[in-house]
């Protein structure tokens, strides 16, 4: 059975490129005879507001998308995420880390295409779990972990159309590359959006994970955590983006593109699609 989602943040209106990674996710599922499922990616406590939430279902059922089951809300299981990652704190693989860096609360929060993770140099990673103070974030010791994980196989079948065919995880480049990862976000005991999204995808049973091309570079880490937590790889497909005039791609702040916006213009949900070059059923 095929089983894909649509897992928006509620930090802001949904935008003409949230329509066309939904639509995109129901269609392939209603054209496989399988499930779509809504998922709110709400742990942002700060950003994301119930206002938010509720315009999303609305600007959905507008666009005429039906999702099955109730929706799954993450900010309820935030205990539970945090529970589940001291498997990690038994295996050895996590380090409290006390580093400050501005920027590691944006990128977990709000993937920016490009710039996936800063690659850690690994300041804190010879301290123990035993020094760990309440302000302190939670890191995967990236080594370690490749070596628990020497014998698996580390890859994930990808069907979008820019890098179609089957990804092997490589040791190296995942060190370069990834390095050692923030699970628990600084002092608020909130696990990294990567890894809550691990969890709800083989909680969820998603065989098929369809979203933006921006999120492609975060799919091996997410491959090395379900191989920790012993869950299934589903199958990925990342597509295009929606960009606005300047080739940039559509961010939250885009309120102009917001599909609100377009609504109370009088466009209609056919309008939408053919905006983002979808067929028309
Ligand atoms: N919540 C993420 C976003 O809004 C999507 C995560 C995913 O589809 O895996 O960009």
């Amino acid at each position: 059975m095929f089983v894909t989602r649509f897992a928006p943040s509620p930090t802001g209106p949904l935008h003409l490129g949230h329509a066309y990674s939904a639509i995109l996710a129901h269609d392939m599922a209603r054209a496989a005879g399988g499930r779509f499922l809504l998922r709110m990616e709400d742990t942002d406590l700060d950003r994301c507001k119930p206002e938010y939430d509720a315009l999303i279902q609305e600007d959905l059922t507008w666009l005429g998308l039906d999702w099955d089951g109730p929706i799954h809300h993450q900010a309820p299981q935030i205990a539970y995420y945090n529970a589940r990652l001291e498997a990690l704190d038994g295996k050895g693989l996590l380090y409290p880390c006390s580093c400050t860096r501005s920027d590691i609360r944006a990128a977990l929060a709000a993937p920016q295409e490009g710039i996936a993770f800063n690659v850690y140099p690994g300041t804190c990673r010879g301290r123990p779990m035993a020094s760990r103070k309440p302000g302190d974030a939670l890191r995967l010791n990236l080594a370690a972990a490749l070596e628990v994980l020497a014998a698996a196989d580390l890859s994930f079948t990808e069907t979008g159309p820019a890098h179609a065919g089957q990804h092997r995880v490589g040791p190296d480049a995942a060190l370069r590359q990834i390095g050692d990862v923030v699970l628990s976000r600084k002092g608020e005991d909130i696990v990294a959006y990567f890894l809550a999204s691990a969890f709800d995808d083989a909680d969820q049973g998603i065989t098929h994970v369809i979203r933006g091309e921006d999120l492609f570079d975060f799919t091996p880490v997410q491959v090395i955590l379900q191989h920790l937590f012993g869950l299934p790889t589903p199958v990925y497909h990342h597509h295009r983006l929606i960009r606005d005039d300047q080739g940039k791609r559509l961010a939250k702040r885009d309120d102009a593109r917001a599909l609100s916006k377009y609504r109370a213009e009088g466009a209609t949900p056919a309008d939408i699609r053919r905006m983002v070059g979808l067929p028309n059923p």
